[in-house]
């Protein structure tokens, strides 16, 4: 340092900022059409950020929903608009290294939108990481672990073809816990539907379901009497209401995840109060960030609540956003679902993540450890050199 010559030089010309921010749509198919009670995409959109400092160093984050606007208020649309006209001016020309003052900041002139919170603290961090050379499990107190197991989503709408996929899935020895979407059938075709997956895979996988809030309270009350006889070992938010889900507790010997009602720590607190939930599935979007998800597990080990990493079916930028924060959990009893990347068609890194043996490892680099293929960005951004494509029907 020059302080023999400049002693009094101000320090701030040296504390690197936030210089601009990027934000790009990007559109991917998926390897087969995804059918939720909510939805069925055929295709993914990717929300990415691009968070370019004045010290060179550019992080990246992501955002992304569950079929556009039918899992909550936030769309891919939705938080391009909101970085760009409401975040980016709160932003610009801040300290980029103090990450949890600037995201106070923006929470000061940004209420709600946690999806595009999470994809712009996602950025901070990226790119703090690599300013320091650490991962961002280590900014975040310190990772437990190095893999993370992962479950595959059968949600091909069709028995057969499940249980070929979940079969295909051992053998590759890359899934052996499988969820199946239901709730967009009748409750007994749906019933029918587990219990033939669970009697042809056996003791070989663990089956779950999720219900994406679709059953009323009587139909959820049969249903998962129905799925524990079935062998079903968990049921994922069969109603909407948190009052309703805390009903249904411990009356069946099956455990009962929190999603869609989780919306945060304080939700998550009120849930715990309440003895609401066996589980909860975090998610960093509907934490509102990285740090709100480990606030938000914290109240649940406090409360004796187990914990599963859940995924908003994202790329492989919020993926491993995800895996940095899960592989800090104390506990995650329940494993994750961190396959988004596997659902789409298309590779957008550099270095493709390495699933392996029924898991995921967690990147050890600076940031995330990932790097985005620009031209494969570029080729599939909305306006780029591929026409847009549709995403949910
Ligand atoms: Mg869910």
């Amino acid at each position: 340092m020059n302080t023999t010559f400049a002693p009094h030089a101000p320090t701030a010309a040296l504390v690197p900022i936030v210089e601009r921010i990027e934000t790009v749509l990007v559109d991917l198919p998926t390897i087969r059409p995804h059918k939720l009670s909510v939805a069925t995409m055929n295709g993914q959109t990717l929300m990415l950020v691009k968070l370019h400092c004045s010290d060179g160093i550019v992080g990246i984050g992501e955002g992304t929903t569950i079929g556009g606007l039918a899992y909550g208020g936030e769309s891919p649309e939705s938080m391009k608009l909101a970085i760009d006209t409401y975040f980016a001016p709160v932003m610009v020309g801040q300290d980029a290294t103090r990450v949890q003052a600037l995201m106070a900041r923006i929470g000061k002139m940004v209420k709600e939108n946690r999806f595009a919170k999470s994809a712009v603290e996602t950025a901070l961090l990226d790119a703090q990481g690599k300013r320091l050379g650490l991962p961002v499990s280590e900014l975040l107190g310190g990772r437990l672990r190095d893999r993370l197991p992962v479950a595959w989503t059968l949600a091909s709408g069709d028995t057969a073809r499940d249980i070929a996929e979940a079969e295909k899935m051992l053998d590759l020895r890359r899934h052996r816990i499988f969820k199946l979407k239901i709730g967009a059938k009748g409750l007994q075709e749906d019933i029918a539907h587990v219990a033939a997956i669970k009697r042809a895979l056996g003791e070989r996988a663990a089956v779950r379901v999720d219900v994406n809030m679709a059953w009323s309270e009587t139909e959820a009350a049969y249903g998962m009497a129905a799925l524990a006889n079935a062998g079903c070992e968990l049921v994922e938010q069969p109603v909407g209401s948190a009052a309703a889900l805390l009903r249904l507790m411990r009356r069946f010997p099956v455990a009962l995840m929190a999603d869609e009602s989780l919306t945060g720590p304080a939700s998550a607190f009120e849930i715990a109060r309440n003895s609401g939930a066996d589980v909860f599935a975090i998610k960093i979007e509907q934490s509102g960030g990285l740090f709100n998800a480990q606030r938000v597990a914290a109240v649940a080990d406090a409360a004796g609540i187990e914990l599963y990493g859940g995924t908003m079916l994202e790329g492989a930028v919020s993926t491993i956003a995800s895996a940095q924060v899960f592989a800090t959990f104390a506990n995650l009893q329940w494993g994750t679902e961190l396959f988004g990347p596997l659902l789409l068609t298309e590779e957008i890194l550099v270095t493709p993540l390495d699933y392996s043996d029924f898991g995921l490892t967690v990147p050890t680099g600076p940031g995330l450890g990932i790097e985005l293929d620009e031209d494969r960005v570029a080729f599939f951004a909305r306006d780029g050199l591929r026409k847009t494509i549709s995403t949910v029907v």
